[in-house]
């Protein structure tokens, strides 16, 4: 099977003064068809703004400084969406690549009935599609996000409806035009339980139905068991670890993952104290010459706070940036 995207050496900075300072690190990663790639990680770690720079959006000042991309377009072939002129990007933006963010209040325009703003989404692809197999289509849509009442949310505008039911109206707008490449920001979070549920099938649904990929972006471990056949772990603007996701979740390696995966597994175990990995993510600027979770980090010995550890393979496919071994780091 091969790759729908593959992202390589990417490195977004910051101006500060007259210096660039980075807030992603090199990041390597291949997201197959079919298959959906897992991004996780604290806020502040860097998983958004890989992904707003794969649609030419990240927000000013901030800039792809290193990397390349090669994307399959069925419009325009093999495609670096760093670099692709922006009469292309339009196309594939939307068409072939549709993003839901994490914000639908911010996303959806509040002049605007939601039947305008799907009708727009579909226009710009499809520009003759005739009103009532827009109509159709918008409906559709709707239901299949368990909007209730679809014709009287089309005639909305956002500030009537609640966070939920726009966080749903994204997300049929971004199912709208049938994507190859789903990037999903923290899709699920403004809903609750039973809707996440239906939500997160409609993704596998998407891969299923016609090759495409989702690029799932979330803190949320529980999402990634749910949608994700491969995960990467992001700390500090960089991979801490890779690896397919069951492997993930039976054998971590790195520090950082196991402290994240004990702070969901603690709510079954035999404590009900919710465990949190003491100290905060280093913001970009501030990284030392030093392994990034060095001070977070129970196993941190000298070594770890004079080099910066490579992301090595520690089993077939899993990938790991940590100087100890798997049997040293294994509580
Ligand atoms: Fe901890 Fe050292 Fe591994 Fe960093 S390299 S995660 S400080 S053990």
């Amino acid at each position: 099977m091969g790759h729908l995207l593959e992202i390589s050496n990417l490195k977004i900075s910051t101006p500060r003064g007259k210096n660039l300072v980075p807030l992603l690190d090199k990041v390597s990663l291949n997201v197959p068809k079919g298959q959906c790639l897992g991004i996780v990680g604290e806020s502040g770690c860097g998983k958004s703004i890989t992904a707003t720079s794969l649609l030419q959006q990240l927000p000013y000042p901030l800039r792809v400084t290193e990397g390349t991309t090669a994307f399959d377009s069925f419009q325009h072939g093999k495609v670096d969406l760093l670099t692709l002129p922006s009469k292309k990007m339009r196309n594939i933006r939307g068409r072939e690549i549709a993003m839901i963010f994490q914000e639908p209040m911010t996303s959806l325009d509040p002049i605007f009935t939601i039947q305008q703003q799907m009708f727009e989404a579909l226009q710009f692809h499809f520009p003759r599609m005739s009103h009532k197999e827009m109509l159709d289509k918008c409906l559709s849509m709707l239901v299949k996000v368990n909007i209730p009442r679809p014709e009287q949310t089309l005639s909305s505008y956002p500030h009537q409806l609640s966070g939920g039911q726009l966080q749903r109206i994204m997300i049929a707008i971004a199912l709208m035009n049938d994507p190859r490449l789903l990037i999903a920001d923290e899709p699920t979070t403004a809903l609750d339980v039973t809707i996440q549920m239906q939500i997160l099938d409609l993704m596998n649904e998407l891969k299923e139905s016609n090759d495409a990929a989702v690029l799932m972006i979330t803190h949320d471990l529980g999402v990634i068991a749910e949608t994700s056949q491969h995960v990467a772990v992001f700390y500090a603007g960089h991979i801490v670890e890779e690896a397919p996701v069951m492997e993930l979740f039976h054998h971590p390696q790195h520090p950082y993952t196991k402290g994240l995966l004990k702070s969901i597994s603690s709510l079954s175990g035999d404590s009900n104290l919710l465990y949190a990995i003491p100290g905060i993510v280093p913001p970009g600027g501030s990284w030392d010459a030093h392994c990034r979770f060095a001070a977070r980090c129970e196993y941190a010995s000298e070594k770890c706070l004079k080099d910066v550890p490579a992301l090595t393979e520690v089993a077939s496919g899993h990938l790991c940036r940590c100087f100890l071994h798997r049997q040293e780091v294994e509580a």
